[in-house]
């Protein structure tokens, strides 16, 4: 089988690779649809941080190919949502809803071969994927169902962490797609306000179709001044940070007002931050890795209903052939996120 093969700094190119096996009963293969590159795959890509050589990759959908024994939800044929992490369903933190903190679980790339390519096994398939109803689907909706597998969950998570609510001021730090899927779910819960710090025209369009009202384009200390005098010097109920570095962090601080709260689901890259910035305006910092398998079932009625169109995120569609293309655009910033197409559905 094909697959995209990470090979250090750089370089990632299509592979061929053993058709991934049952390898206990629980287990699920599922012969991929779609699959994508998230912002995470590009730290491995710019040598930020390390991944092994080999396959990559945990943002997919597909068809179910086969299952194990123990698998009795999900049956040969079902099309699926696999959230970026498998999880068992059982342990204390999936019961408390934070499957992606579950004790047995792992990422697709670490945990499995990767979600780039045209077979992946799914470990606690039936407590992992999400069944989607139906079959004749477009490609806006596909590629809404596999913005459901991180981005659009990751963004709704830093909404609920900010703990939004009705008539809300908000801010959305990062323009980058789960920045961009953070401003629908903040109009989800109710947001009024929803001001998008962007400096990218295309990016900005983007924001407002998603539902921002107010375009921050100043970057830094402007950013926070502008921000700050939109709200009448007061600053915003929640801002959601969703890049993970040291300025984003201390720009979301910055405009959050008082007793409000900072939604973070930036993989945190701080060197500087001091939360000491946070303590002295009694603002709460609040977020981490997003239970995306919690959130999939809402947020998938929400698409099937046309209520949310997180697919708007993907701006450049290519196939496995042209995998190193699709994370090089990403890499260069030509693209917010590249959608792969590996097989009809
Ligand atoms: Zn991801
Ligand atoms: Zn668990």
């Amino acid at each position: 089988m094909k697959a995209a093969n990470f090979q250090g700094k750089g370089k990632v190119v299509l592979g061929d690779f053993p058709n991934p096996k049952i390898q206990e009963q629980t287990d699920a293969i599922i012969r991929v649809v779609r699959t994508c590159v998230c912002g995470s795959d590009l730290w491995y890509y710019r040598g930020i941080l390390d991944h092994e050589t080999g396959r990559i990759g945990h943002e997919l959908i597909g068809v179910i190919e086969e299952v194990g024994g123990d698998v009795k939800e999900l049956k040969p044929g079902d099309f699926v949502i696999a959230p970026f992490k498998f999880s068992d369903g059982t342990c204390a933190n999936c019961l408390a809803g934070f499957q992606s903190n579950c004790i047995h679980g792992a990422s697709f790339s670490a945990g499995t071969d990767g979600g780039q390519g045209q077979f992946v096994r799914s470990p606690y398939a039936d407590a992992t994927l999400v069944k989607v109803p139906g079959s004749d689907f477009s490609e806006e909706m596909l590629a809404s169902f596999t913005a459901l597998s991180d981005v659009m969950c990751t963004g709704y998570h830093a909404a609920i962490s900010a703990e939004i609510k009705e008539g809300d001021t908000i801010a959305v730090v990062g323009d980058g797609a789960v920045g961009l899927c953070a401003i629908i779910s903040a109009k989800k819960l109710g947001a009024k306000r929803i001001i998008a710090l962007s400096r990218n025209p295309a990016r900005q369009e983007v924001a407002k179709e998603f539902g921002a009202t107010d375009i921050v384009s100043e970057r830094g200390q402007a950013a926070i001044d502008a921000t700050m005098k939109l709200t009448d010097g007061v600053g915003v109920n929640a801002a959601l940070e969703c890049v993970g570095s040291d300025e984003a962090m201390e720009t979301a601080v910055g405009i959050t007002r008082a007793g409000g709260i900072v939604g973070a689901v930036g993989v945190p890259n701080y060197d500087n931050f001091k939360y000491q910035s946070a303590f002295w305006k009694n603002v709460g910092i609040r977020g981490g890795i997003a239970p995306a398998r919690q959130y999939i079932p809402e947020l998938l009625e929400d698409v099937l209903k046309g209520r949310i169109n997180p697919g708007r995120v993907f701006d450049l569609t290519t196939d496995l052939e042209h995998i190193s293309e699709a994370y090089a655009a990403m890499d260069e910033r030509r693209a917010i996120k590249s959608l792969i197409k590996v097989s009809e559905l």
